[in-house]
Order: C-alpha cells, then structure tokens, then sequence
C-alpha cells in the first residue's frame, strides 16, 4: 500500500474522527439535563454492561503540540481536591443507575492520570469499586507519563484492579522533543515499560506522533526501529493535528520546521510500512496498529470491534459514564459533556448540580447512520443484507445517494463493490474517515469544518 501524493491531497479535507456519529461538534447546550436524564431512565430499564471513563486534567508541563483538554500545574495537591470531587460525581451518577449493571471496561485518561500520587490513585480506584460492581474480566486501561512515572504509581494501580496502560512517546529524536517541549530519553521509556512487563500489565500501547517539527522519515525510521525494539502490543501513530485557533500554544510550532505535507506523509508510510512488515502488527485503521494476537486485531476478524470515545474498543454494547472535567458520556439515545473548565466543573459538582455543558439527543436517523458509519470503521466492509437485517430497513434502497457517493472513492481504490456489498481496500484503509464521511448527514461543507484533516 503506497498511495500517491496526489491521492492524499484530494482527500486529506477536515473530517470527523467518528469517536461519536453525530460528532462532539454537533452537541449544543439548549439540550437540558432533564431530558438527557429522560435517556438515562430509559436506558436504565435493562442492566447493561457499562464503560467507565475518568478524565484526570493535571500536566506539570504544557507538551506544545498537545490538543488534550489540560490543566497545567505543579501543585499536587489540586489532585487530591479533585480526587474527593470525582467522588461526588461518581457516587450521583451511580446512585441512579440500575444496580445490577456490570463495568466491563474503566479507562483513566487525560491530562496525566499520573499526576495523581500512589495513594491518590489508590483512593480514586476504591471509589470506582465502591459504587460499581466490576466484571471479573474487566478491561481497566491507565494512560501514564514516563516522564513522571514511579514504579509505586504503575504498584497502585495494579492494586486497584488496572492491568492495560498506554503511554505517549510521539518521538524519540532529542531534536524533536526539544521543539515539541516533552524531553523523554529512550531509556526513560524503557523503564516504563520494564515495570510495566514486570507488573503484569497487557496489551500495552504506546503512542506516536507524525508530522512533528524536524521529524524526517530518516529520524522517524530510528523512533520505530526503537519502538519495536521494546515489542509493544499496541501502536498509535496520530497525525500531528494544528489547530492553533483552539489550541493557542501550537503557534510556538510555527516557528519551529513543521515538516512539508509530502514528507509528513512519506514518515506515515514509513512507519505504516515498518509496522505492518512481516505481519509484525495489524493495521486496524485510522491511527491503530496491534499484534494479530492482541485482542483488538482478533476482534477486528471477528467483526465484533466497536468505536466510542476511547477510540476502538472491543466491548461492545455498553453505555459510557464518563467523570470529571470535559469527559463524555453515552447512551444508545444520548451524549452529553461535562464542564471543560476546572472550576465550573467543580462549582458545579459542589454545589449539588450536574456538571453539564453540553448535550445531543440521538435520533433514529442518527442511530441508522452511526451503526453503518461503526461498522464501515470497524469491520472496513459491509455487508448490505446484514445491515439491512440489523436495521429494519432496505439498505441499499434507503443509503442509495450516499452509494453514489462513494463511486468516486471506487475509481480511487478505496472502495471495492463485491457481491455481498463493500470492501475497504488496503489503501482506502488510510482514507477510512472520508469513506465514512459518505454515510454522514450532518457534515458542513469543507471550509466550515472545524475538524482536523483526515491524514
Ligand atoms: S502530557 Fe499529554 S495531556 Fe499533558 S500536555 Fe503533554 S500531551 Fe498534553
């Protein structure tokens, strides 16, 4: 798979990243907390398997490139605030919900969950097995920074039921990290991955960035060549998104050599080419690389892959709760955001009310859409009988026009038409977000988009 430059710059336009269909983009806040909890009632009849999301802002230092939503600060004790705030929310929001309701999936994200001390974590994931009833098999993912990472930190976590972790790396090159304002020595990394082997951590992933000042494909090629020296299960490979309008400290980068859309490109090729050789890891799509044994890649074949906030999941089916500041939440007729602001999402929850800033009530149109957009992401094919069976409906009679549009993507190499219905092909796999921006109602058009670019 090495699709020409030319092909890239037709599709490389501003599209969603289907985390939610309609995306964040579309959430609005003349949606009241009444009527998302009407949705939460609802959903609340039957006891579905729940995913638990928790948003840890905190960062000592502000990475440039960074688009999280952050707070940056040295003082540790915000931490400890924060923790007892999470507590009020959790044990709320818990309280309403179906008790024998079961979480098959925790994930810590952030910010740096790490910014919290050993003891925090540990008191944040008493909280977490207080007020839910945790499946045997849970999947309880942490995101941690090397940088300020103890082995006590990594011991606490276990403890508290954690057994997946990611960490970012995004480069290797002293160059690159110097302009990127995130020095993180290999052997710093090693460590952590060290302790995490040792403390029986699986499915570790780690996290890569393309398109960062001074990054050449030859710098790039000894990042990867060290990454797979230290065998994670797991690679994310982002595109460096620029969006100094929501993001202001990005403009420092301008200053710096952000590299040429072409040789961007060229240091994602190599890296999709390095990754994928010898069946080394499966390219799942988007930004996600795992070992054929790695039970992303297995669900992918199985076809039992999903899509929510937290990106390609393989629990299927259960509804997200997410706590704290800026995290979103999900149900099957519902998406509603907390506060993106430290302090309003804190006054908020001390003063008894929801932290909600803003919300979207899923229709049957919407809910048609996202299934045929999951599965396009998720299985890269479908197949027309089988949505059709699953969604009550003539497919490929009601999904004609979007058909139609997918024809130029067919004479692109994207898109192969089979007896059965749709196959991505390897190249389209790079191109999966256009494929599905096909099946999506609410796109604006191109110079409206306050997405990021697709590649
Ligand atoms: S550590 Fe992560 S969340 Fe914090 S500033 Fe750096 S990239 Fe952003």
């Amino acid at each position: 798979m090495r699709p020409d430059l030319e092909l890239v710059k037709k599709y490389n336009v501003p599209g969603p990243r289907y985390t939610s269909y309609p995306p964040a983009t579309k959430f609005t806040d003349a949606v009241t907390w009444d009527q998302v909890l009407a949705k939460i009632e609802e959903n609340n009849r039957t006891p579905r398997d729940l995913s638990v999301y928790v948003h840890i802002p905190f960062c000592e230092t502000l990475c440039w490139f960074c688009g999280c939503t952050t707070v940056i600060t040295h003082n540790h004790d915000k931490g400890r605030d924060y923790v007892e705030c999470l507590e009020r929310e959790i044990a709320t929001m818990s309280a309403r919900l179906h008790p024998s309701r079961r979480v098959v999936q925790v994930h810590l994200g952030g910010g740096s969950p790490t910014f919290l001390r050993p003891d925090e974590l540990r008191r944040l994931g008493g909280i977490l097995h207080e007020h839910f009833d945790f499946s045997p098999d849970v999947e309880a993912s942490v995101e941690v920074d090397p940088r300020r990472l103890t082995r006590d930190h990594l011991v606490a976590l276990r403890e508290v039921g954690f057994n997946r972790a990611s960490m970012g790396v995004q480069d290797l090159d002293p160059a690159v990290q110097e302009a990127i304002h995130r020095i993180q020595p290999r052997e710093m990394t090693q460590q952590a991955m060290d302790w995490m082997r040792e403390l029986g951590y699986g499915s570790i992933n780690i996290d890569l960035i393309y398109g960062l000042p001074h990054q050449t494909p030859a710098s790039m090629e000894r990042t990867v060549d060290a990454i797979l020296e230290m065998d994670p299960d797991r690679v994310a490979v982002f595109s460096y998104a620029h969006v100094p309008w929501i993001k202001p400290a990005q403009k420092i980068l301008e200053d710096k050599t952000l590299p040429s859309p072409e040789s961007k490109l060229e240091v994602f090729l190599l890296v999709i080419e390095k990754l994928t050789a010898d069946d080394r890891y499966v390219y799942v799509g988007m930004d996600h690389f795992a070992k054929p044994t790695d039970e992303l890649a297995v669900a992918q074949r199985d076809k039992r892959l999903q899509r929510n906030f937290q990106g390609y999941s393989t629990r299927a089916g259960s509804d997200i709760y997410a706590f704290g500041m800026s995290g979103v939440s999900q149900v099957s007729d519902a998406y509603w955001q907390n506060e993106k602001e430290l302090s309003k999402y804190q006054a908020a929850v001390d003063s008894g009310r929801v932290p909600l800033q803003k919300a979207y009530l899923v229709t049957p149109d919407d809910k048609i859409r996202r299934e045929v957009i999951m599965r396009t992401m998720c299985d890269l094919s479908l197949d027309f009988a089988a949505m059709s069976r699953a969604l009550g409906i003539d497919f490929e009679r009601q999904f004609a026009k979007e058909l139609r549009s997918l024809e130029p993507l067919e004479r692109d190499g994207l898109v192969v038409r089979t007896p059965a219905g749709l196959e991505v092909t390897d190249t389209g796999r790079l191109f999966i977000r256009n494929i599905a921006m096909c099946f999506d109602a609410t796109l604006a058009p191109v110079d409206e988009r306050r997405h990021s670019r697709t590649i």
